[in-house]
Protein backbone atom coordinates (compact mmCIF):
# COMPACT_ATOMS: atom_id res chain seq x y z
CA UNK A 1 0.00 0.00 0.00
CA UNK A 2 1.10 3.58 -0.37
CA UNK A 3 1.14 6.25 1.84
CA UNK A 4 -2.08 7.81 1.73
CA UNK A 5 -3.72 4.67 1.56
CA UNK A 6 -2.24 3.23 4.49
CA UNK A 7 -3.33 6.08 6.03
CA UNK A 8 -7.13 5.26 5.53
CA UNK A 9 -6.78 1.36 5.32
CA UNK A 10 -3.94 0.20 7.23
CA UNK A 11 -4.21 -2.07 9.85
CA UNK A 12 -7.64 -1.88 9.78
CA UNK A 13 -9.86 -5.11 8.60
CA UNK A 14 -13.57 -5.24 8.68
CA UNK A 15 -15.39 -6.57 11.50
CA UNK A 16 -15.25 -10.46 11.21
CA UNK A 17 -18.47 -10.95 12.51
CA UNK A 18 -20.61 -8.51 10.74
CA UNK A 19 -18.52 -6.96 8.28
CA UNK A 20 -18.65 -4.08 9.49
CA UNK A 21 -16.43 -1.16 7.95
CA UNK A 22 -15.50 0.89 10.63
CA UNK A 23 -14.34 -0.74 13.40
CA UNK A 24 -16.48 -1.46 16.68
CA UNK A 25 -16.09 -0.07 19.52
CA UNK A 26 -14.89 -2.85 21.89
CA UNK A 27 -16.35 -1.13 25.59
CA UNK A 28 -15.47 -3.21 27.88
CA UNK A 29 -13.40 -3.47 30.78
CA UNK A 30 -13.15 -7.16 30.84
CA UNK A 31 -13.08 -10.81 28.22
CA UNK A 32 -14.87 -13.64 29.10
CA UNK A 33 -12.60 -16.68 29.61
CA UNK A 34 -13.41 -20.00 28.00
CA UNK A 35 -11.61 -22.14 30.21
CA UNK A 36 -9.08 -21.07 33.09
CA UNK A 37 -5.74 -20.48 31.19
CA UNK A 38 -7.67 -19.61 27.83
CA UNK A 39 -8.83 -16.62 26.61
CA UNK A 40 -9.44 -15.26 23.16
CA UNK A 41 -6.15 -13.27 22.46
CA UNK A 42 -7.98 -10.28 25.56
CA UNK A 43 -8.27 -10.40 29.24
CA UNK A 44 -8.93 -6.90 30.70
CA UNK A 45 -8.64 -3.62 29.26
CA UNK A 46 -5.83 -2.26 30.97
CA UNK A 47 -3.54 -5.10 29.25
CA UNK A 48 -5.04 -4.90 26.10
CA UNK A 49 -8.31 -3.97 24.03
CA UNK A 50 -9.73 -4.54 20.50
CA UNK A 51 -10.28 -0.89 19.68
CA UNK A 52 -6.70 0.07 21.54
CA UNK A 53 -5.26 -2.67 19.27
CA UNK A 54 -6.52 -1.33 15.81
CA UNK A 55 -5.67 1.69 17.15
CA UNK A 56 -1.84 0.87 17.57
CA UNK A 57 -2.10 -1.42 14.41
CA UNK A 58 -3.27 1.30 11.80
CA UNK A 59 -0.65 4.27 13.68
CA UNK A 60 2.31 1.16 12.95
CA UNK A 61 1.05 0.81 9.38
CA UNK A 62 0.99 4.50 9.04
CA UNK A 63 4.04 5.59 10.88
CA UNK A 64 6.13 2.81 8.97
CA UNK A 65 7.47 1.11 12.27
CA UNK A 66 7.21 -2.54 13.42
CA UNK A 67 5.26 -2.11 16.98
CA UNK A 68 2.90 0.86 18.37
CA UNK A 69 1.48 1.31 22.06
CA UNK A 70 -0.72 3.79 22.59
CA UNK A 71 -1.07 5.70 25.92
CA UNK A 72 -3.61 8.04 27.72
CA UNK A 73 -1.65 11.44 26.41
CA UNK A 74 1.20 12.77 24.96
CA UNK A 75 2.76 12.94 28.07
CA UNK A 76 2.44 9.31 29.56
CA UNK A 77 3.68 8.35 26.06
CA UNK A 78 6.50 10.82 27.11
CA UNK A 79 6.76 9.09 30.59
CA UNK A 80 6.08 5.50 29.36
CA UNK A 81 9.69 5.94 27.59
CA UNK A 82 11.30 7.67 29.44
CA UNK A 83 10.47 5.21 32.78
CA UNK A 84 12.54 2.65 30.63
CA UNK A 85 15.97 4.36 31.93
CA UNK A 86 17.26 4.04 35.72
CA UNK A 87 18.15 6.51 38.09
CA UNK A 88 21.79 7.92 37.08
CA UNK A 89 20.99 8.28 33.60
CA UNK A 90 21.70 11.07 31.81
CA UNK A 91 19.44 12.00 28.69
CA UNK A 92 20.32 15.32 26.25
CA UNK A 93 17.02 17.39 25.15
CA UNK A 94 16.24 19.70 22.88
CA UNK A 95 16.38 22.93 24.12
CA UNK A 96 12.98 24.24 23.02
CA UNK A 97 10.66 20.92 23.83
CA UNK A 98 7.23 21.74 25.04
CA UNK A 99 6.63 23.07 28.57
CA UNK A 100 4.65 19.89 29.68
CA UNK A 101 7.94 17.74 28.48
CA UNK A 102 10.46 20.26 30.62
CA UNK A 103 8.03 20.38 33.56
CA UNK A 104 7.74 16.53 33.30
CA UNK A 105 11.10 16.07 33.16
CA UNK A 106 12.39 18.82 35.64
CA UNK A 107 10.04 18.69 38.33
CA UNK A 108 9.35 14.65 38.75
CA UNK A 109 11.90 12.71 36.81
CA UNK A 110 14.52 14.83 38.17
CA UNK A 111 13.48 13.77 41.45
CA UNK A 112 13.90 10.21 40.82
CA UNK A 113 17.62 10.59 39.30
CA UNK A 114 17.38 11.21 35.89
CA UNK A 115 19.42 14.46 35.01
CA UNK A 116 18.62 16.56 31.93
CA UNK A 117 20.67 18.71 29.62
CA UNK A 118 19.08 21.03 27.19
CA UNK A 119 20.61 22.11 23.87
CA UNK A 120 19.89 23.54 20.68
CA UNK A 121 18.86 19.95 19.01
CA UNK A 122 19.28 21.92 15.37
CA UNK A 123 23.31 21.97 15.82
CA UNK A 124 24.10 18.06 15.89
CA UNK A 125 27.61 18.91 17.27
CA UNK A 126 25.84 20.51 20.16
CA UNK A 127 24.36 17.16 21.04
CA UNK A 128 27.55 15.68 20.59
CA UNK A 129 29.32 17.80 23.31
CA UNK A 130 26.48 17.13 25.58
CA UNK A 131 26.46 13.40 25.72
CA UNK A 132 28.48 12.35 28.97
CA UNK A 133 29.32 8.83 29.93
CA UNK A 134 26.14 8.23 31.92
CA UNK A 135 24.09 9.57 29.05
CA UNK A 136 21.46 6.85 27.67
CA UNK A 137 19.11 8.42 25.30
CA UNK A 138 19.09 11.69 23.33
CA UNK A 139 15.16 13.00 23.17
CA UNK A 140 14.40 15.71 20.22
CA UNK A 141 11.16 17.55 18.70
CA UNK A 142 11.33 18.36 15.59
CA UNK A 143 9.83 20.81 14.88
CA UNK A 144 10.37 22.23 18.12
CA UNK A 145 7.37 23.42 20.24
CA UNK A 146 6.87 26.44 19.62
CA UNK A 147 9.97 27.91 18.15
CA UNK A 148 9.58 25.44 15.71
CA UNK A 149 13.45 24.74 15.62
CA UNK A 150 13.82 21.66 12.65
CA UNK A 151 16.54 18.97 14.04
CA UNK A 152 18.31 16.81 10.96
CA UNK A 153 16.97 12.94 12.07
CA UNK A 154 19.75 11.03 10.29
CA UNK A 155 22.69 12.99 11.58
CA UNK A 156 21.60 12.86 15.41
CA UNK A 157 20.93 8.94 14.41
CA UNK A 158 24.67 9.17 13.56
CA UNK A 159 25.47 10.96 16.37
CA UNK A 160 24.00 8.89 19.47
CA UNK A 161 24.45 5.65 17.30
CA UNK A 162 28.19 6.50 17.67
CA UNK A 163 27.63 6.87 21.51
CA UNK A 164 25.51 3.28 21.03
CA UNK A 165 22.57 5.83 22.54
CA UNK A 166 18.51 5.27 21.23
CA UNK A 167 17.39 8.59 19.64
CA UNK A 168 14.14 9.10 20.43
CA UNK A 169 11.60 11.38 18.15
CA UNK A 170 8.40 13.61 19.37
CA UNK A 171 6.90 14.13 15.78
CA UNK A 172 3.75 15.39 17.14
CA UNK A 173 4.07 18.28 14.96
CA UNK A 174 5.31 16.68 11.81
CA UNK A 175 3.04 13.53 11.87
CA UNK A 176 3.80 10.45 9.71
CA UNK A 177 2.89 12.59 6.89
CA UNK A 178 4.98 14.50 6.20
CA UNK A 179 8.18 13.04 8.17
CA UNK A 180 8.85 9.12 9.34
CA UNK A 181 11.89 9.59 11.48
CA UNK A 182 12.21 5.48 11.74
CA UNK A 183 13.15 6.17 8.07
CA UNK A 184 16.55 8.82 8.82
CA UNK A 185 17.57 5.94 11.74
CA UNK A 186 15.62 7.16 14.68
CA UNK A 187 14.90 4.82 16.89
CA UNK A 188 11.55 6.13 18.78
CA UNK A 189 9.08 8.05 17.41
CA UNK A 190 6.64 9.52 20.09
CA UNK A 191 3.07 11.42 18.98
CA UNK A 192 0.77 13.10 21.17
CA UNK A 193 -2.26 11.62 18.98
CA UNK A 194 -4.37 14.50 20.63
CA UNK A 195 -2.76 16.86 17.70
CA UNK A 196 -2.49 15.80 14.17
CA UNK A 197 -2.84 12.35 14.29
CA UNK A 198 -6.45 12.31 15.76
CA UNK A 199 -7.10 15.90 14.53
CA UNK A 200 -10.45 17.24 15.64
CA UNK A 201 -9.80 18.10 19.36
CA UNK A 202 -12.23 15.53 20.69
CA UNK A 203 -9.65 12.86 22.70
CA UNK A 204 -6.38 13.34 24.86
CA UNK A 205 -4.09 10.86 23.60
CA UNK A 206 -0.29 9.50 22.94
CA UNK A 207 1.61 6.89 21.10
CA UNK A 208 5.23 5.17 20.91
CA UNK A 209 6.12 3.67 18.25
CA UNK A 210 9.21 1.99 17.33
CA UNK A 211 11.13 -1.14 15.50
CA UNK A 212 13.16 -2.66 18.88
CA UNK A 213 10.79 -5.67 20.14
CA UNK A 214 12.48 -5.13 23.17
CA UNK A 215 11.51 -1.34 23.84
CA UNK A 216 7.85 -2.52 23.08
CA UNK A 217 8.19 -4.92 25.35
CA UNK A 218 8.36 -2.43 28.21
CA UNK A 219 5.72 -0.17 26.48
CA UNK A 220 3.21 -3.11 26.91
CA UNK A 221 4.21 -4.16 30.23
CA UNK A 222 4.14 -0.01 31.54
CA UNK A 223 0.40 -0.25 29.81
CA UNK A 224 -0.79 -3.17 32.11
CA UNK A 225 1.72 -2.37 35.47
CA UNK A 226 0.94 1.40 35.08
CA UNK A 227 -2.32 1.75 33.21
CA UNK A 228 -2.27 5.34 31.63
CA UNK A 229 -4.18 3.54 28.69
CA UNK A 230 -6.84 5.20 26.34
CA UNK A 231 -10.04 4.32 26.13
CA UNK A 232 -11.74 2.46 23.63
CA UNK A 233 -13.75 5.13 22.93
CA UNK A 234 -11.00 7.36 22.80
CA UNK A 235 -8.82 5.20 20.25
CA UNK A 236 -11.82 4.71 17.86
CA UNK A 237 -11.54 8.61 17.46
CA UNK A 238 -8.80 8.51 17.07
CA UNK A 239 -8.98 5.85 14.15
CA UNK A 240 -11.36 8.08 12.65
CA UNK A 241 -9.36 10.78 12.54
CA UNK A 242 -6.35 9.16 11.08
CA UNK A 243 -8.07 8.29 7.97
CA UNK A 244 -8.07 12.25 6.97
CA UNK A 245 -4.48 12.63 8.15
CA UNK A 246 -2.92 13.21 4.44
CA UNK A 247 -5.52 15.62 3.54
CA UNK A 248 -5.55 17.49 6.64
CA UNK A 249 -2.19 18.09 6.77
CA UNK A 250 -1.46 18.94 3.04
CA UNK A 251 -4.41 21.91 3.76
CA UNK A 252 -2.75 22.50 7.10
CA UNK A 253 0.63 23.14 5.06
CA UNK A 254 -0.62 25.17 2.51
CA UNK A 255 -2.94 27.59 4.60
CA UNK A 256 0.00 28.08 7.07
CA UNK A 257 2.35 28.79 3.85
CA UNK A 258 -0.38 31.53 2.93
CA UNK A 259 -1.12 33.09 6.39
CA UNK A 260 3.32 32.78 6.79
CA UNK A 261 3.72 35.13 3.67
CA UNK A 262 0.87 37.19 4.68
CA UNK A 263 2.35 37.95 8.34
CA UNK A 264 5.86 38.13 6.63
CA UNK A 265 4.56 40.76 4.64
CA UNK A 266 2.53 42.71 7.42
CA UNK A 267 4.18 46.47 8.60
CA UNK A 268 3.06 45.47 12.26
CA UNK A 269 4.96 42.03 11.97
CA UNK A 270 8.40 41.87 13.33
CA UNK A 271 9.29 38.59 12.65
CA UNK A 272 7.70 35.43 11.56
CA UNK A 273 8.91 31.82 11.84
CA UNK A 274 7.79 28.82 9.72
CA UNK A 275 10.20 26.31 8.56
CA UNK A 276 8.36 26.44 4.68
CA UNK A 277 9.41 29.84 4.64
CA UNK A 278 13.31 30.74 3.05
CA UNK A 279 13.85 32.98 5.69
CA UNK A 280 13.38 30.08 8.48
CA UNK A 281 17.45 28.94 9.49
CA UNK A 282 16.53 25.55 8.91
CA UNK A 283 14.88 25.78 5.86
CA UNK A 284 17.11 23.38 3.98
CA UNK A 285 16.97 20.39 6.31
CA UNK A 286 13.23 21.10 6.71
CA UNK A 287 13.05 20.63 2.97
CA UNK A 288 15.18 17.75 3.07
CA UNK A 289 13.81 15.42 5.35
CA UNK A 290 9.89 16.80 5.72
CA UNK A 291 7.17 16.09 2.22
CA UNK A 292 5.77 19.79 3.50
CA UNK A 293 6.10 22.45 6.56
CA UNK A 294 3.08 21.81 8.73
CA UNK A 295 0.35 23.99 10.13
CA UNK A 296 2.60 25.90 12.85
CA UNK A 297 3.63 29.34 12.65
CA UNK A 298 5.31 31.59 15.30
CA UNK A 299 5.45 35.85 14.89
CA UNK A 300 5.91 38.38 17.16
CA UNK A 301 4.58 41.88 16.32
CA UNK A 302 6.38 45.01 16.24
CA UNK A 303 4.56 46.49 19.05
CA UNK A 304 5.54 43.44 21.19
CA UNK A 305 3.72 41.94 23.75
CA UNK A 306 1.05 44.44 24.32
CA UNK A 307 0.26 44.50 20.99
CA UNK A 308 0.03 40.61 20.82
CA UNK A 309 -2.66 40.44 23.79
CA UNK A 310 -5.09 42.98 21.71
CA UNK A 311 -4.35 40.60 18.51
CA UNK A 312 -5.23 37.42 20.56
CA UNK A 313 -8.13 39.17 22.23
CA UNK A 314 -9.19 40.28 19.22
CA UNK A 315 -9.52 37.83 16.80
CA UNK A 316 -12.80 35.99 16.47
CA UNK A 317 -12.33 33.50 13.86
CA UNK A 318 -9.08 32.11 15.35
CA UNK A 319 -9.69 30.76 18.86
CA UNK A 320 -7.75 31.37 21.74
CA UNK A 321 -6.93 28.31 22.85
CA UNK A 322 -4.34 26.24 24.73
CA UNK A 323 -4.05 23.11 22.19
CA UNK A 324 -2.55 22.89 18.34
CA UNK A 325 -2.77 20.63 15.49
CA UNK A 326 -7.11 20.45 14.71
CA UNK A 327 -9.33 21.49 12.07
CA UNK A 328 -9.99 25.08 13.91
CA UNK A 329 -7.52 27.43 13.94
CA UNK A 330 -5.93 27.75 17.26
CA UNK A 331 -3.91 30.70 18.79
CA UNK A 332 -1.80 30.50 21.94
CA UNK A 333 0.54 33.01 23.95
CA UNK A 334 3.39 29.99 24.58
CA UNK A 335 4.36 32.08 27.72
CA UNK A 336 0.85 32.41 29.79
CA UNK A 337 -0.29 29.19 28.54
CA UNK A 338 1.33 26.29 26.73
CA UNK A 339 4.64 26.88 28.70
CA UNK A 340 4.12 28.61 31.55
CA UNK A 341 6.37 26.36 33.99
CA UNK A 342 9.20 26.92 31.92
CA UNK A 343 11.19 29.05 34.47
CA UNK A 344 10.95 32.96 32.60
CA UNK A 345 14.88 33.04 32.83
CA UNK A 346 15.06 29.50 30.89
CA UNK A 347 12.37 30.83 28.25
CA UNK A 348 14.78 33.93 27.41
CA UNK A 349 17.59 31.56 26.99
CA UNK A 350 15.83 29.78 24.66
CA UNK A 351 14.70 32.57 22.40
CA UNK A 352 11.44 32.53 23.54
CA UNK A 353 9.93 35.82 24.46
CA UNK A 354 6.72 36.91 25.95
CA UNK A 355 5.88 38.62 22.94
CA UNK A 356 5.88 34.84 21.03
CA UNK A 357 2.46 34.37 20.21
CA UNK A 358 1.77 30.57 18.06
CA UNK A 359 -0.82 29.64 15.46
CA UNK A 360 -1.72 26.14 14.83
CA UNK A 361 -3.36 26.99 11.27
CA UNK A 362 -6.35 25.15 10.84
CA UNK A 363 -8.40 23.90 7.51
CA UNK A 364 -11.02 26.93 7.42
CA UNK A 365 -10.37 28.64 4.37
CA UNK A 366 -7.20 30.37 4.11
CA UNK A 367 -8.83 33.95 3.23
CA UNK A 368 -10.82 34.07 6.54
CA UNK A 369 -7.99 33.31 8.74
CA UNK A 370 -6.01 35.88 7.21
CA UNK A 371 -8.94 38.21 7.31
CA UNK A 372 -9.36 37.22 10.87
CA UNK A 373 -5.39 38.17 11.45
CA UNK A 374 -5.66 41.14 9.48
CA UNK A 375 -8.62 42.74 11.10
CA UNK A 376 -6.91 42.08 14.79
CA UNK A 377 -3.84 43.52 13.65
CA UNK A 378 -5.48 46.83 12.66
CA UNK A 379 -6.08 47.01 16.69
CA UNK A 380 -2.52 46.11 17.29
CA UNK A 381 -0.67 49.22 18.91
CA UNK A 382 2.80 49.24 15.93
CA UNK A 383 4.70 49.88 19.08
N1 LIG B 1 4.60 16.82 22.71
C1 LIG B 1 4.29 17.98 22.10
C2 LIG B 1 5.19 18.48 21.02
C3 LIG B 1 3.16 18.69 22.48
O1 LIG B 1 2.88 19.85 21.86
C4 LIG B 1 2.33 18.18 23.52
C5 LIG B 1 1.14 18.91 23.96
O2 LIG B 1 0.91 20.05 23.57
C6 LIG B 1 2.69 16.98 24.14
C7 LIG B 1 3.83 16.32 23.71
C8 LIG B 1 1.86 16.40 25.25
O3 LIG B 1 0.72 15.83 24.70
P1 LIG B 1 -0.67 15.67 25.49
O4 LIG B 1 -1.24 17.04 25.68
O5 LIG B 1 -1.46 14.78 24.59
O6 LIG B 1 -0.36 15.01 26.80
Amino acid sequence: MRFDTKVVRGGISPCPTTGAIVPPIYQSATFVLEEVGRDKGFDYTRSSNPTRQTLENALASVEGAAYCAAFASGMSAVDAVLRTLEAGDHVVCSDDVYGGVSRLYNTILARHGLSFTYVDSSFPDRVAEAIRPETKMVWIETPTNPLLKVSDVKALADVAHARNIPLAVDSTFATPALLRPLEWDADIVMHSTTKYLSGHNQIIGGAVLTNDASLQEKMRYQQKAIGAIPSPFDCWLAITGLKTLSLRMARHSSNAMAVAQFLSDHPKVKSVTYPGLESHPDHAVARQQMSAFSGMITFELTGGLEAGRTLMNSVRLCSLAESLGAVETMITHPATMTHVDVPADERRARGLTDSVVRLSVGIEDPQDIIDDLAMALELANEG
